[in-house]
């Protein structure tokens, strides 16, 4: 079945504007719509038709290489680039007839921009704003995009006859479309390029963001913020920037979910006796814990209500501070130290060491099997 003229199909002619395209198509594919005629198969095709010469004549591009090479120079192009109907009719009805079918879509937007965002455990506790620096690619302003030169335009390509694809063969009977290696699959040339972008169209652009960092973010946490990543194809909306979180590692605190763990020296009175220690949290603050009597170390842990990380839904709920004792044995002993610790060595019924004897005497004693005994329990 020969194709029937485009212009033909819509009812306008060869010289009618962009508004008159859009006109005769929203009249036709009103008229003809499946949903208006049900049962009718012959509506369907005429629909089909009226579309397909629509989003050929409304694209000044495709519509250009329509006039020179007519359905011949276009048949290739189908290859790569298929009819959507659905955006075409939300692009026209804006939506109206899209319900039922698919949901409208916009011209697609840009790519997004992901990047890492290093965030500290204190930042990732309280909430913090950063300002983040962002390269993005814009189209060029100088030439709107299209990499010509202001005031000239790019010519269809020579080699895909502005199609922007070509096929290629595998040998034998296998071969498969791709886009043509002549204009990269954009159809056109730039014959007279853009000083601003040399004829790229697009330019790279960098931009400074504010990025709130809600309170309660942990790493691998995404953080979207909505239109600014790359822009699109002019008229689209540009993508997103996420920002994937990555808190570092402090010094002295440790998460574990919402709790926090650190490490906190007593001494060994404390430990048997007990009492209060004035434990510092992550925020700064300091906080009076209870020591309970006989603490061993690194197994008793002390819980501390409210100073972990607060939830990243709901930053008022908080997680515990975890405090791991550790008992510090007296490294240097004063005279009156040495005087008690030797009386709970008594009491302990264990003899105590000798004197030290000085590295000599210690050796001989370890040589003859002499050692002083060592506590054991
Ligand atoms: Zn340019
Ligand atoms: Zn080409």
């Amino acid at each position: 079945m020969a194709k029937r003229d485009y212009y033909e199909v819509l009812g306008v002619a060869r010289t009618a504007t962009e508004v008159e395209v859009n006109k005769a198509y929203r009249r036709l594919a009103m008229q003809h719509h499946p949903d208006r005629n049900v049962g009718d198969p012959e509506a369907e095709v005429r629909f089909k038709e009226v579309t397909e010469a629509y989003e050929v004549l409304k694209d000044a591009q495709r519509r250009q290489v329509y006039d020179r090479y007519g359905h011949d120079g276009l048949a290739q192009a189908a290859a790569g680039g298929g009819v959507d109907l659905g955006d075409i009719l939300s692009q026209v009805f804006g939506g109206a007839f899209a319900g039922g079918r698919r949901r409208p879509r916009a011209p697609r937007r840009g790519e997004d921009i992901e990047d890492i965002l290093d965030v500290d455990l204190l930042e990732a506790a309280t909430g913090v704003k950063r300002t983040v620096s962002v390269r993005y690619e814009a189209n060029c302003r100088g030439c709107g995009g299209t990499g010509a030169k202001p005031g000239t335009h790019p010519a269809p390509c020579r080699r895909c006859k502005g199609t922007g694809g070509e096929t290629a063969s595998l040998g034998g009977m296998f071969s498969f479309a791709q886009a043509c290696r002549g204009c990269g699959g954009r159809g056109v040339v730039v014959t007279d390029p853009c000083p601003a972008c040399r004829g790229v169209g697009r330019v790279e652009t960098r931009e400074s963001i504010d990025v709130p960092v809600p309170p309660g973010v942990d790493t691998r946490v995404r953080l979207t913020v909505p239109g600014r990543g790359h822009e699109g194809p002019p008229g689209a909306a540009r993508g997103d920037l996420e920002l994937v979180v990555r808190v570092r590692e402090h010094k002295v605190f440790e998460r574990d979910g919402h709790n926090l763990i650190c490490q906190f020296p007593v001494s060994f009175a404390r430990a048997a006796l007990g009492g209060p220690v004035e434990i510092p949290t992550l925020t700064g603050q300091k906080v009076t814990a209870e020591v309970p009597r006989g603490a061993q170390t690194h197994t008793t842990v002390l819980r501390v209500p409210g100073h972990g990380m607060p939830d990243l839904d709901d930053p008022r709920r908080k997680g515990d501070l975890l405090v791991q004792l550790v008992v510090e044995t007296p490294a240097a002993l004063s005279a009156e130290q040495e005087e008690l610790f030797r009386r709970l060595a008594e009491l302990d019924g264990v003899t105590p060491p000798a004197p030290r004897k000085g590295l000599f005497g210690k050796l001989k004693d370890l040589i003859s099997g002499d050692a002083p005994p060592t506590e054991q329990r």
